[in-house]
């Protein structure tokens, strides 16, 4: 039998946000995977937990991932961790993962924090479905392409930034997604924790006085009656496009459809079965 793999969450900034079964489980293990071995350290160190660690990070992630494999198929329990927050998520993890699965090994998640869902939540904007686009790319093109995919998504949009790079990508949201409800959520679990609610304009003016880790959670696009109007204009085809461009499944689209026509969503389901 192998051992197992925990994909453990740890905390964004507030030690007193690990989770009891975290620390049970970074006791039990035999072996913690970690992004910076001397960011987990404090960690440990700080509840007194003494254990192996092996790095486990982006430049590495192929090689590592199959010593971990190695060591999960002759018994050791492995728990994954990155510097902050859950694994996996903007953070390594992926490989290992997929090649566990692969080889039939329990993959455990452990949860806990994180911090888009956390300035999601608090944010006041729809948390109803959401486009989580993690880091921008960094190439300008790729950027404004990835921002024109959801410019007309009426999804909210969750984007990591790290701070130096914040103003300019400001910029790139004022030039696609034009002047939006936006959310600034800086130093989540922290001292300076604070939310700023405003427009992308008003942010702009004054980005240049925050400092610290940020997330941006933008309203999605509102749809305008003229929007509604051309939408009725398309063929049911067309319209059915329009929407899985937005990333919406096969059923969400025929009940927007639906919606949209005021017509029975059976209908237009008839349609594309
Ligand atoms: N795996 C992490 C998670 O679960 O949220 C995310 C890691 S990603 C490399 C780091 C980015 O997350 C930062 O650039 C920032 O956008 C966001 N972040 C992490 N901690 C934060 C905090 N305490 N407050 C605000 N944003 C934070």
């Amino acid at each position: 039998m192998s051992g197992k793999l925990y994909i453990v969450a740890t905390p964004i900034g507030n030690l007193e946000d690990i989770t009891l079964r975290a620390l049970r489980i970074l006791k039990e293990v035999d072996l913690i995977a970690a992004e910076d071995t001397r960011q987990t350290l404090k960690l440990l160190n700080h509840f007194e937990i003494t254990k192996p660690l092996i790095s486990y990070h982006r430049h590495n992630e192929e090689v590592k991932s199959h010593i971990l494999i190695q060591k999960l198929k002759s018994e050791e329990n492995i728990a994954l961790v990155s510097d902050a927050g859950t694994p996996g998520i903007c953070d390594p993890g992926e490989e290992v993962i997929k090649k566990a699965i692969e080889e039939n090994i329990d993959v455990i998640p452990i949860p806990g924090a994180c911090a888009m869902i956390n300035a999601l939540i608090a944010s006041g904007l729809s948390t109803a479905e959401f486009n989580f686009l993690g880091f921008l790319p960094l190439n300008k093109k790729l950027r404004k392409e990835k921002l024109e995919e959801i410019k007309e998504s009426e999804k909210t949009i969750i984007l990591y930034e790290a701070p130096h790079k914040m103003k300019s990508t400001l910029e790139d949201l004022k030039d696609i997604l034009e002047n939006r409800k936006i959310v600034l959520a800086r130093e989540l679990t922290k001292i300076h924790e604070e939310f700023i609610r405003k427009n992308i304009d008003d942010l702009l003016n004054e980005i240049d006085n925050l400092k610290g880790e940020m997330i941006l959670i933008i309203e999605g696009a509102t749809k305008t009656e003229e929007t509604e109007n051309e939408l009725n204009s398309l063929t049911i085809e067309e319209h059915y496009k329009y929407y899985e461009k937005q990333g919406f499944d096969k059923k969400e689209i025929i009940k927007k459809i639906a919606k949209d026509r005021n017509v029975n969503k059976n209908e237009i389901y008839m349609k594309f079965i």
